[in-house]
């Protein structure tokens, strides 16, 4: 039913707005975490970008006459309370780069899966301009992934097999 889709991608929409919120809180600390320059601007450019996804979601969840604040997304407070366990736990300062990379890039992973699933959906439900926004954000979010990816193999990872 079209109604049933609705509600999901509604419920979805509202989960994934509470992603964002979180992370815009996680992404400085992990920033200030990391050793390497690049890495630490990597998160506080991902941190903007981030900002910007929670102010479309927002947008999208008003327009929808819902309240955005409906859900929380327990699955990304798992994600980040287990990455800033890791990141605590390792005290080699190139190694916890690592760590934090990997511990990012599930965490873009899980944005990606999330961001597709909702942009197929507003599409099944005839919502073009949802979709046209919510593959704008999946856009950054893959961006964002391959920047980590690229940091890890360039950079991160050498240096921490020292
Ligand atoms: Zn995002
Ligand atoms: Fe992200």
């Amino acid at each position: 039913m079209a109604t049933e889709l609705r509600q999901l991608y509604l419920s979805e929409m509202q989960e994934q707005r509470s992603a964002e919120e979180q992370l815009v809180q996680a992404l400085p600390k992990m920033s200030e975490m990391a050793r390497e320059t690049g890495l630490a601007e990597a998160f506080q450019e991902h941190l903007r970008e981030t900002r910007g996804h929670l102010d479309r979601l927002d947008g999208l969840l008003s327009a929808h006459g819902v309240e955005p604040r409906a859900h929380s997304d327990g699955s990304m407070t798992a994600l980040i309370t287990e990455s800033e366990k890791w990141a605590k736990a390792i005290d080699d300062h190139e190694a916890r780069d690592a760590g934090l990379i990997s511990s990012a890039q599930r965490i873009e992973h899980y944005e990606i899966a999330v961001y597709g699933t909702l942009a197929t959906w507003a599409k099944q439900l005839g919502l073009n301009d949802d979709m046209e926004v919510l593959l704008g954000i999946l856009d950054e979010e893959k961006t964002a992934n391959d920047k980590l990816s690229h940091i890890a193999k360039a950079d991160a990872n050498p240096r921490a097999a020292h």
